[in-house]
């Protein structure tokens, strides 16, 4: 799965938005989410963001590691 990063925080381009061919980047308040269960890692997002904050999950960058647990608990959490 592919994960959003610390760079989108209170940015939210929305640029991955309309690339997604499966509509798994969704918005909240802050920052957008990849629904790790519904992306095909299809890398259709990744260079489409204005500000670099998506990533291969096994190509986080380490200081940004628990950004791949923020994306599973704004699913798991509803
Ligand atoms: Fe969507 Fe592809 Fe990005 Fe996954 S890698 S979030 S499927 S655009």
């Amino acid at each position: 799965t592919y994960v959003i990063a610390q760079p989108c925080v209170d940015i939210k381009d929305r640029a991955c938005l309309t690339e997604c061919p499966v509509d798994c980047i969704y918005e909240g308040v802050r920052t957008l989410y990849i629904n790790p269960d519904e992306c095909v890692d299809c890398h259709a997002c990744e260079p489409v963001c204005p500000v670099e904050a998506i990533f291969q999950e096994d190509e986080l960058p380490q200081h940004w590691e628990h950004y791949r647990t923020v994306d599973e608990e704004f699913f798991d959490g509803g």
